[in-house]
């Protein structure tokens, strides 16, 4: 199971995005890294070509894991994820306020 979903709050505490926070739009698994709308943008020039219109881009690059935290949806506060099996479940625990997440 992984740490991170699709739809969560993230707050980046490392690199040239320290202290944005975003949602995640999408996980990289095997590359522990997200992307984070709004967070690590960059700008690509782009030529035409038959489909797009050339211009600028910005383009949402992957951010390491190790640069995010996530925020716990209950107290709100950024945290640790922690897990915890409840019979076949598992589910994602908040190591602050205990809540599932
Ligand atoms: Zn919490």
């Amino acid at each position: 199971m992984f740490k991170f979903k699709i739809g969560d709050e993230v707050v980046v505490t490392a690199g040239r995005d320290k202290g944005k926070s975003g949602k995640v739009e999408k996980v990289l698994l095997f590359e522990n890294k997200l992307i984070i709308a709004g967070v690590n943008i960059y700008k690509r020039h782009r030529k035409v070509t038959r489909t797009q219109a050339a211009g600028i881009y910005e383009i949402a690059r992957p951010i390491s894991l190790a640069k995010v935290a996530l925020v716990c949806p209950k107290c709100g506060k950024t945290t640790r994820v922690g897990f915890k099996s409840e019979g076949n479940k598992k589910n994602r625990i908040c190591k602050k306020c205990k809540g599932v997440i």
